[in-house]
């Protein structure tokens, strides 16, 4: 029925389907095989992963050193590419992207947190936290300085604000890495060995803020080491010589 008082259709109900209780798979991985070549010859570090994230799903990676776990979060992140295989991210074939399309993209939907912080050395924590908005022109030059304060006062670091990188601790530059990924308000973040670089005490106040960011919605898939933290997720999954040969989810 359309009401004749605004022209507009009510709202339907969506239809009921046989998925409709599945969360929305937000990453899928379809065969994907990655090959590096060199001199010394070829080696084949990802040997046909099926690998799917759903929406809002908090996913540690766990492996031996070298089984693949960084491989397999470059093809998401877009950093390197497959042999082979499809890679999909929120509704990007991202494998089919050139360059230039993918920084774009990833710029927007993705944040990426590093094992050893990656901020700009030469920047302010304030600038290296806007440079993302920047980058993407998500939001109007005005409004960057004051979105990248407000994450900062989100990571405890606004005070630091001004500072460079080199005068805060390695937790404290984390935080900072966090407020950056954060910057365009992706829905994924993807994280590499992210407290492989802190103390306990720290590396649970990085791990407390990821859990804070899937409370609120967002998907994060995280590569650790540390099985502790990879026992509170929602969901792990382990990886052993270029396949996933363990996934909780899976088998429950
Ligand atoms: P992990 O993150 O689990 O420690 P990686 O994904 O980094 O493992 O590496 C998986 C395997 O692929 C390792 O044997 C590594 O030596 C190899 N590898 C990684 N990157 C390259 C590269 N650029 N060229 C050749 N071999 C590589
Ligand atoms: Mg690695």
């Amino acid at each position: 029925m359309l009401s004749i008082w605004t022209g507009r259709a009510p709202r339907l109900a969506p239809a009921p389907s046989a998925t409709s209780a599945a969360p929305r798979r937000t990453i899928v991985l379809r065969k994907v095989v990655k090959t590096y070549s060199s001199a010394a010859g070829s080696f084949t570090a990802l040997k046909g992963v099926d690998f799917s994230v759903g929406a809002g799903e908090f996913v540690a990676v766990i492996g031996k050193s070298g089984s693949g776990k960084s491989t397999m979060i470059n093809m998401i992140t877009g950093i390197d590419r497959p042999s082979s295989g499809e890679v999909i991210v929120g509704d990007t074939p991202i494998h089919t992207l050139s360059e230039n399309a993918m920084a774009r993209w990833r710029g927007k939907q993705l944040g990426i947190i590093f094992q050893f912080f990656q901020l700009l050395p030469t920047l302010s924590i304030l600038e290296n936290v806007m440079l993302p908005m920047d980058f993407a022109r998500a939001y109007a030059p005005r409004a960057r300085r004051e979105r990248a304060l407000a994450l900062l006062e989100q990571v405890e670091m606004a005070e630091q604000a001004h500072k460079l990188p080199s005068a805060v601790s390695g937790g404290q530059q984390q935080r900072v890495a966090i407020a950056r990924a954060l910057a365009n308000d992706p829905p994924i973040l993807i994280a590499d060995e992210p407290t492989g670089n802190l103390d306990s005490r720290t590396a649970e106040a990085v791990f407390a803020l990821f859990d804070g960011l899937v409370a609120r919605g967002k998907t994060i898939v995280m590569v650790t080491h540390d099985n502790d933290l990879a026992r509170r997720v929602t969901r792990a999954v382990t990886v052993a010589d270029g396949a996933i040969v363990q996934d909780s989810e899976v088998l429950e």
